[in-house]
């Protein structure tokens, strides 16, 4: 009888661990950042196809994983992946705001190899921005994980675009992150 007790209680407490439930914001915020990265990774691929340029090459590979790794946290979650919504089409995305910062960024980065370098800086600072929100947003231990990997990746990234930028003889300013949070990445990889 003890036996069959202690099975019980087993049971129902591993259910309880592993059937954690998120918040609707945790929840929004993962499909925020599934589209976020494909994002990057459509904008490169296009970058890429238009300029041929090995920056784009590399980062695109590493999007491509960074929507898997969001992809993780969608099935665990049970929610709906708006990237199979769209059948993963190039350039398709359900958020409406994403949509137009695709178009956007497709129609800068189009007119000249530097203008596209500005253009990948410019989506890693918005990464680094949302990210820094999203880790600060929650206490989930996988979410936040997921997201802080992520987040050295688009340090990483954000570095390589201005490397690249100032290989031309221009000096990038940050257009979304401050001055001092701008800094502060450049600094720690350097
Ligand atoms: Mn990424
Ligand atoms: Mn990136």
């Amino acid at each position: 009888m003890k036996t069959i007790i202690l099975a019980i209680v087993l049971v129902i407490t591993s259910s309880i661990a592993f059937s954690q439930t998120i918040t609707e914001s945790e929840q929004s915020t993962i499909l925020r950042m599934r589209e976020d990265e494909k994002l990057a990774r459509d904008v490169y691929t296009a970058l890429n196809e238009k300029w041929n340029q090995k920056v784009f090459a590399n980062i695109l590979e590493s999007e491509a994983y960074h929507m898997s790794q969001i992809k993780i946290l969608i099935d665990k979650y049970k929610l709906e992946d708006p990237v199979a919504k769209v059948n993963d089409q190039p350039g398709v995305f359900v958020n409406p705001e994403i949509q137009k910062m695709y178009d956007d960024f497709i129609a800068s980065g189009s007119v000249s190899v530097l203008a596209a370098y500005k253009a990948g800086a410019e989506i890693e600072e918005i990464d680094i921005k949302e990210l820094g929100e999203a880790i600060a947003a929650t206490e989930v231990k996988d979410i936040k994980g997921t997201y802080k990997y992520l987040l050295d990746a688009s340090k990483n990234h954000l570095v390589a675009f201005v490397r690249n930028i100032e290989r031309m003889g221009v000096n990038y300013e940050p257009v979304v992150l401050s001055k001092a949070e701008f800094d502060a990445v450049i600094g720690s990889n350097q």
